[in-house]
């Protein structure tokens, strides 16, 4: 199994999150089988009805010890504006360009070719490589796997988990929150000169301007800070949309969707409270879409000295944003780590630099052997 052609293959899907994953999630199901995983699928549909399966692939003994997971996502953000088709692999400049090529096919590739180099009898303890839907809009396929899997249920959730989001192989132990939400206004369009209308954007106005209140506090009062994270503020993001409303027309509806991080020790409830009932005091509707609490292991715990002695650094770090260990991060002792930068991820022609591939397989398979080899 080849990391680097594996990607290339993986980025010829369109996986973008909220389309149908059933036709690389069967070509992975037999890539996974062709390297003996015994492998479960996980289905659910979507919020929006769509399909979407999650991948557990599993090699090693039935009992004694739970073993480690490598944890990675197939779906993708969307791809505009590219200069080239963001769906096909194209590999120049010591670099692989594609949609997903570092967020995360490729480690996702790494993971499945480390897995093709152990054989099930070599292991002392059950190696996993899960794969799941939905990472970039909500966490929902992790979600489904810990609730809903025949193979956790049965062996145990694995103790140690690897999540191989890009972070240019350092080790991560801590990273934010992520919870959104929208708030709507309802008015009625008219042509704007008669008269008739009711302008779904006045109505937003006073929410708002508590919105930005919230916004201040948290960006500017230091108790609010945590010092473990660059910012050590979250970020409060307000986006409005009103459709592009023509000037002439009164906005029949307007939308505010905000972005929260909230980071370890935050109580995230008491700003969601807060902004639910602004809205509700304006005559708006407040919809919680995802809630997902921040991640934090010591940097004293086994995995986190198992991925500094791998590395060879001396201290883990944190990053801004949020990954599966939201969910992962409950059921087993996590790192985040993974081939790729973060600053290419959801970019405008997204690329991997080559050399990632095999220190991520090197990296990967390291904890392989410390954790499930003989
Ligand atoms: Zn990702």
């Amino acid at each position: 199994m080849d990391a680097k052609k594996l990607t290339q293959t993986l980025i010829g899907y369109n996986t973008v999150s909220p389309l149908s994953n059933v036709e690389v999630m069967d070509f992975l199901t037999e890539t996974l089988e062709s390297i003996d995983c015994e492998v479960e699928r996980v289905e659910y549909k979507d919020p929006a009805g769509v399909l979407k399966v999650n991948l557990i692939g599993r090699k090693g003994p039935e009992n004694g010890e739970r073993g480690l997971a490598l944890l990675g996502h197939i779906d993708t953000v969307p791809a505009i504006g590219w200069s080239m088709d963001p769906f096909e692999a194209r590999i120049a400049d010591g670099k692989m360009y594609g949609r997903g090529s570092c967020d995360m096919k490729g480690s996702v590739s790494c993971m499945i070719e480390v897995a093709s180099r152990h054989a099930a009898a070599e292991l002392k303890a059950p190696l996993y490589v899960v794969i799941t839907a939905d990472e970039e809009v909500g966490y929902f396929g992790a979600s489904a796997v810990a609730e809903k899997s025949q193979m956790f249920k049965k062996h145990g959730f694995p103790q140690y988990g690897v999540v191989g989001e890009p972070t240019e192989l350092h080790a991560v132990y801590a990273h934010k929150g992520a919870v959104r939400f929208t708030v709507t206004a309802h008015g009625r369009a008219a042509h704007s000169s008669t008269g008739e209308g009711d302008n779904a954007n006045l109505k937003l106005i006073p929410f708002l301007a508590e919105m930005r209140d919230i916004y201040q506090e948290l960006t500017s009062d230091t108790q609010y800070f945590n010092d473990e994270f660059n910012p050590p503020f979250t970020d409060w993001n307000i986006t409005i949309s009103d459709g592009e409303c023509a000037a002439n027309i009164t906005s029949p509806l307007s939308v505010c969707s905000i972005n929260y991080r909230p980071m370890p020790g935050d109580d995230a409830q008491i700003w969601i409270d807060r902004a639910r009932e602004s809205a509700e005091r304006h005559g708006l509707v407040f919809d919680l879409y995802i809630n997902a609490p921040p991640v934090r292991t010591s940097p004293d715990a086994e995995i986190i000295q198992a991925a500094l002695e791998i590395t060879g650094e001396a201290t883990p770090q944190t990053v801004a944003y949020s990954t599966d260990a939201t969910v992962f991060a409950q059921h087993m002792e996590t790192v985040i780590i993974g081939p790729g930068s973060i600053r290419q991820a959801h970019t405008v022609d997204e690329w991997m630099a080559l050399d990632q591939f095999p220190q991520g397989v090197s990296i990967f398979d390291q904890f392989v052997k410390r954790f499930c080899a003989k």
